[in-house]
């Protein structure tokens, strides 16, 4: 039976993108191929919370549970979900367990209009393989809708593009790719970072829109530059443009700029429902 290490498994409503607002169960795999240090700092600059974050965590292990780990304000906001100082809290669980547990988190103790977020992390990194396990699960039987939220950097193996495009062709499933791609402001490099080839693909098995994290006018700047490659390349979905802000403070200086921003371009513009509500706490 297939294994999965999972950051976090938890029940909320997806705050961002083509099903914001959508009772959602959340399945955080563990492992990332970025870093996303520059995310709210000043241009070329990385930050160091969760790093000291670790070294404090190495050092007392003060953090027995997700709970128990500080926010961020820069950086990447799920640094748990990726940084090895971090991976003891992360358990591996077999695909039976995960649907054991989905059915436990689920209000009715069965899938209604709920849809289903694997995210991370970079969910593609690593895990392809044991998806169809999870999903093939009777439990997971009547799960309709399903996201992968990813970086847009992991290629498809053969096998898990051939079992994708099975699993959405099937009446009334859905399966949807939210590609947050990341732009110089994350700190990442543009040419590992913008692969549209790699994007374009998703469109071939499900639908796949772009989801921008924007705080300046030069991330706009950007975000126009990498859709347009996108497109060149045959990208056919929709693009949002999002404000940075993993905490209440820094989400409210920018998202009516972005907001503002999108219209002015014809892009839609996607909220982070999560800060407001429930202030980016791990499990929501
Ligand atoms: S790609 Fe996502 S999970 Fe990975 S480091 Fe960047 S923000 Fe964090």
């Amino acid at each position: 039976m297939s294994k999965i290490k999972i950051a976090e498994l938890f029940y909320s409503i997806q705050g961002e993108g083509r099903y914001m607002g959508v009772p959602s169960v959340f399945l955080r795999t563990f492992g990332c191929n970025f870093k996303c240090a520059g995310f709210g700092m000043p241009r070329g600059e990385m930050s160091h919370e969760a790093i000291d974050i670790a070294a404090t965590h190495s050092m007392i292990e003060s953090f027995q549970k997700y709970e128990d780990l500080p926010l961020v304000s820069t950086g990447c906001d799920s640094y748990a979900s990726w940084m090895p100082e971090f991976k003891d809290l992360s358990p591996m669980l077999t695909s039976e367990a995960i649907a054991d547990r989905i059915m436990e988190i689920l209000p009715h103790n069965e899938w209604l209009d709920e849809h289903l977020v694997i995210t991370g992390g970079e969910p593609l990194l690593g895990w392809q393989r044991a998806y169809p396990d999870l999903l093939n699960n009777p439990k997971m039987k009547a799960l309709k809708e399903i996201t992968f939220e990813t970086n847009g950097t992991q290629k498809l193996t053969p096998e898990f593009k051939g079992y994708l495009a099975k699993w959405n062709s099937e009446v009334g499933k859905e399966l949807t790719f939210s590609v947050s791609a990341k732009l110089p402001c994350s700190g990442e490099k543009w040419e590992e970072a913008i692969l549209p080839e790699v994007v374009c693909e998703y469109e071939e098995v499900g639908t796949a829109y772009l989801k921008f994290v924007i705080a300046t006018e030069e991330d706009r700047d950007y975000a126009l530059k990498a859709a347009s490659e996108y497109r060149a390349a045959g990208f056919k979905g929709h693009v949002y443009l999002m404000p940075v802000g993993g905490v209440e403070s820094v989400y409210a200086l920018n998202n009516k700029a972005v907001a503002i921003m999108a219209m002015k371009h014809g892009l839609r513009y996607s909220d982070r429902l999560q800060v407001p509500l429930f202030k980016n706490e791990w499990g929501t």
